[in-house]
């Protein structure tokens, strides 16, 4: 007899991990399929010659979900609070960043009725309900706000630190305002990077009992009969059965994991999400030629720069810099790799003059996912739940929560679906149970 797994979870990333370990406390059988040949997702850090590398800038955001989420799991995460202060560029001018009191006080970017304006919009920020701009994108709420060119820029700036997202004409508002009060609140960067999270994350689910299988490439999900457990397809042609699946590919991948036959009435929402994409250049530098120049921003043109190991330990020699310089993409923008990498050098160039100098290591990655979601109005009606049409089958990952984004939506939703099977299962067992498959 072919094993059955409960519960098969397709990918080895935050939300699949999340979702394991909060089903540990069951007693149902856990299997994580992952196509990489190692554990993390889009959350792993490589080591580079003792240089430990993000896959692009990483930042947790203090008072975001993943962090109280990953708390509760048992997570240490040590790191550090980077300051708020740094530099915002504009025609090759550089201005204090009104980030912080003392940037708000001193810049030259804002004359003093502007600095006013600039203190009521970052209250009215803080202080707004996002359930009131449920109907409306960030450029609209934007354009409410403020008539000064120079605070919708700096709002733009503020959005794209908080989300990654460079398309305000299409990003919902809601998500926005969140997502902003959220990264007020300050974030942690790393010691020893994010791999740090992945592996007490894995090393608890081993631990309690679940099964992990790297360099397994799902290639189809699936099933004849509801009554059926899923059937996974791996590409080496094996083929493992399991009675539920959580499945936090990306939404494109899920489709074609299901294939034409599958019904999915939600096929047509999935199919047309675009993801967050970006460019990024990691650097490893034996010193930093102007230890002042620790955190910068475009205005107009945009661009991020910041020293991460200023604040965490990310190198195994202490005076080694890590940094991390990085083009937010809009999502129609046609990347032209060699000009992104350019960019991003001269950019680099322009804050620590003869960085090519010090280089130990480099990457440059010209176009990644950030976010499998760009979230758009009204998305969040559609991800109410993971539980999807089909009976057992359940979404999670940093696209499929109604609110959050990044590693607070993949952190949030792999929590959610793990609850969500739980709440299925002790309806099942209760004693009312009348054989058919409860809804939640
Ligand atoms: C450059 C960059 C900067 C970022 N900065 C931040 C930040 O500052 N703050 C923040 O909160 N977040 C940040 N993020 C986002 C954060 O890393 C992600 O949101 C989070 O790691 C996503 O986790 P996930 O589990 O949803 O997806 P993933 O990490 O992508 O995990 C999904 C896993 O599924 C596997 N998989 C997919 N299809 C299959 C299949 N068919 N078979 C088997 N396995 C499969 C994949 O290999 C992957 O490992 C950043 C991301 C990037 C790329």
């Amino acid at each position: 007899m072919k094993q059955i797994w409960d519960i098969v979870i397709v990918g080895g990333g935050l939300a699949g991990y999340v979702a394991a370990n909060y089903l540990t406390n069951t007693n149902l059988s856990i299997l994580i399929l992952e196509k990489g040949k190692s554990p993390g997702g889009r959350a792993r850090t490589n080591n580079m010659n003792g240089q430990y590398f993000n896959l692009g800038p990483h930042a947790l955001y203090k008072k975001g979900k993943a962090r109280y989420i990953l708390e509760d799991l048992g997570i240490h995460l040590n790191g550090k609070t980077p300051n708020l202060g740094g530099t915002l560029i504009e025609n090759n001018i550089e201005y204090a960043a009104p980030f912080s009191p003392l940037g708000i006080f001193t810049t030259r970017l804002l004359h003093s009725k502007e600095r006013m304006e600039w203190i009521a919009v970052l209250w009215k920020v803080m202080s707004i309900d996002p359930e009131k701009l449920a109907k409306q994108t960030f450029q609209q709420w934007v354009n409410q706000i403020t008539q000064s060119k120079t605070i919708e820029s700096l709002l733009f700036t503020l959005g794209r630190l908080a989300t990654y997202c460079h398309a305000p004409e299409r990003m919902s508002a809601k998500v926005m305002a969140l997502h902003l009060k959220n990264a007020m609140g300050g974030v942690l960067y790393l010691d020893g990077g994010w791999q740090t999270i992945v592996d007490q994350l894995h090393n608890k689910a081993i631990v309690s009992g679940v099964h992990v299988q790297p360099h397994t490439l799902v290639k189809h999900i699936e099933r004849d009969r509801q009554q059926d457990p899923f059937k996974f397809v791996l590409s080496s042609g094996e083929e493992i059965l399991g009675k539920y699946v959580i499945c936090t590919s990306g939404p494109h991948e899920l489709i074609h994991m299901l294939g034409k036959k599958a019904s999915l009435p939600i096929r047509d929402f999935f199919a047309q999400i675009t993801p967050i994409k970006g460019a990024t250049l990691d650097v490893a530098l034996s010193q930093l030629p102007n230890p002042k120049k620790l955190f910068a921003m475009g205005i107009t043109e945009p661009l991020y720069y910041s020293v991460h190991s200023t604040y965490a330990c990310l190198s195994d020699h202490t005076k080694n810099a890590i940094l991390h310089v990085f083009k937010y993409h809009h999502p129609e923008e046609i990347i032209d790799g060699p000009r992104v990498k350019n960019k991003l050098e001269q950019f680099l160039d322009g804050l620590q003059p003869d960085w090519q100098q010090h280089v130990i290591s480099r990457r440059f990655i010209p176009d990644i996912t950030v976010n499998q979601r760009l979230p758009q109005i009204g998305d969040e009606l559609k991800l109410q739940r993971s539980k999807t049409e089909i009976p057992g089958l359940y979404i999670a990952g940093d696209w499929a929560s109604p609110h959050w984004i990044l590693a607070d939506g993949a952190v949030s939703s792999g929590k959610q679906a793990a609850e969500e099977i739980i709440l299925n299962e002790e309806r099942k067992n209760s004693a009312n149970y009348d054989g058919r498959v409860p809804a939640i």
